[in-house]
């Protein structure tokens, strides 16, 4: 088993793998840039290696740094979190190339899963259904052109190296084509270096769903059921929740069978999963996320299972533990993101308590929100037996929730929890953007 682990990464997460580490007895090293020291990732671990500077760059992606540190403090594992080198083939490569277990899949998985065309092709040979559009990256004006009369407008292009919701275009009309390739990929260079694009069919207004896998390596691949990420603000995701209201029983076993049978396919080992557009009962594979997720807190309270746990416990070569072999969801979870709208000092802070609630952060009174990383300062979490009663008690906790020093967006999530959509559980990607038009025009 894990005795040591370096955590290489900062902010809730971070905090989040040292809580079940502690529980499992593992001594945890943190790594931190200067602009960090002192934040609670700092000050809960065993111990915390300064590696670099603000800049992410020399820091929390500094291979070197963060390898020389495991081994400076003796740790014989790595996990990666989320963000940062979480879905680095190079960063998983190196980690065992120093002699140490790296907490998630072979960096063989991670890289063929990395690049999205490959990711469709791993779909369609495992037989999962995949959005319609180009099984090859965009090569001349012309192919694109009779590949997308061949979907049909609207069609959105991709860079296939993309993530975070960035890196993509939705392109409504032919006139639009040439001009929307060119930037496309002009921006996946620029992000990703590499500008290779790809197009699917541009669906309006469906469901995001994912499925949570665990397997532990050896053909043992289970599902924890869904989460819906529907609730988008620019393709990144604000509210998730399981299970979905849009997703019953006979639909969960089929998406989760055939995620099963992909995760088999590929030999994965480790958490991760599979997302999915729905829309009208059907659905397409969208790509795999090779790694553990923000949002996989609903899964775990829906599901009884520490997901951190079950990553650590699979990496050191053991079985999978599962409460039980079906895949059963008990009450309902959602989680809201919280995000700091401007950085600076947190002059006060009281997070929700009481019955439901979870709170995943790394805020405490005093802390520094610093300019130069990810905006999530928080994540509020609540389950309860059925879906009206946890979007009463996230309202109950987020109308509890006082941050002083900064502004979030709990405002606008509060407004998108009173909603009469969101209420319903009828509505798809779009909306926040139909709930907050003037956001859209600017
Ligand atoms: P990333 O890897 O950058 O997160 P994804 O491919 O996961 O990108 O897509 C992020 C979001 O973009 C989806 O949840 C969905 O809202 C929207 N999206 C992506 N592909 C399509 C599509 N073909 N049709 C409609 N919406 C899409």
């Amino acid at each position: 088993m894990i005795r040591s682990l370096l955590i290489a990464n900062r902010g809730e997460i971070a905090v989040r793998i040292i809580r079940t580490c502690r529980e499992m007895g593992i001594r945890t090293v943190t790594v931190h840039s200067s602009a960090d020291a002192g934040s609670l990732h700092t000050r809960l671990a065993d111990q915390s290696v300064c590696i670099g500077p603000h800049d992410s760059s020399e820091s929390y992606l500094n291979v070197r740094n963060i390898i020389s540190a495991a081994c400076a403090t003796r740790c014989d594992a790595i996990h990666p979190g989320v963000g940062f080198l979480s879905e680095n083939a190079g960063f998983a490569q190196a980690v065992r190339d120093a002699g140490l277990l790296f907490v998630g899949p072979e960096a063989e998985t991670i890289r063929l899963l990395g690049d999205k065309i490959q990711a469709r092709h791993s779909a369609l040979k495992a037989q999962v259904p995949v959005t319609p559009g180009s099984m090859e990256s965009i090569g001349s004006l012309k192919e694109a052109k009779r590949i997308a009369k061949e979907i049909g407008y609207p069609v959105i292009l991709k860079a296939s190296a993309g993530g975070g919701g960035r890196g993509m275009r939705i392109v409504k009309e032919e006139q639009e084509l040439e001009q929307a390739i060119s930037i496309a990929s002009r921006e996946a260079l620029a992000f990703f270096s590499d500008g290779t694009v790809h197009m699917e069919k541009y669906l309006t207004n469906p469901r995001h769903i994912e499925i949570q896998l665990l397997a532990d390596g050896k053909g043992h691949v289970v599902h924890l059921g869904e989460r819906d990420c529907s609730v988008q603000k620019n393709h990144q995701k604000l509210i998730e929740e399981s299970p979905s209201p849009i997703i019953d029983d006979h639909m969960r076993e089929r998406m989760g069978s055939d995620a099963i049978r992909l995760f088999r396919q590929l030999g994965y080992k480790g958490a991760g999963t599979i997302e999915f557009l729905v829309q009208d009962g059907s659905y397409w594979f969208m790509e795999v996320n090779a790694r553990v997720q923000v949002e996989h807190p609903v899964t775990e309270l829906v599901s009884n299972t520490d997901i951190i746990r079950q990553q650590l416990l699979v990496a050191s070569g053991k079985s999978l533990e599962l409460p039980d072999r079906t895949t059963r969801l008990y009450g309902h979870a959602l989680e809201c993101r919280v995000n700091a709208l401007t950085p600076g000092k947190v002059t006060l802070f009281n997070p929700p308590l009481g019955p439901a609630v979870r709170v995943d952060t790394h805020l405490f009174q005093g802390a520094t929100i610093s300019p130069f990383y990810d905006s999530l300062v928080a994540k509020v979490i609540v389950h309860t037996p059925e879906r009206q009663r946890s979007i009463d008690a996230m309202i109950r906790a987020l109308i509890e929730f006082d941050i002083g020093g900064i502004t979030t967006n709990i405002p606008s999530q509060l407004v998108i929890l009173r909603s009469k959509q969101f209420r319903s559980g009828s509505f798809g990607t779009d909306l926040h953007a139909r709930l907050f038009p003037e956001e859209k025009k600017r």
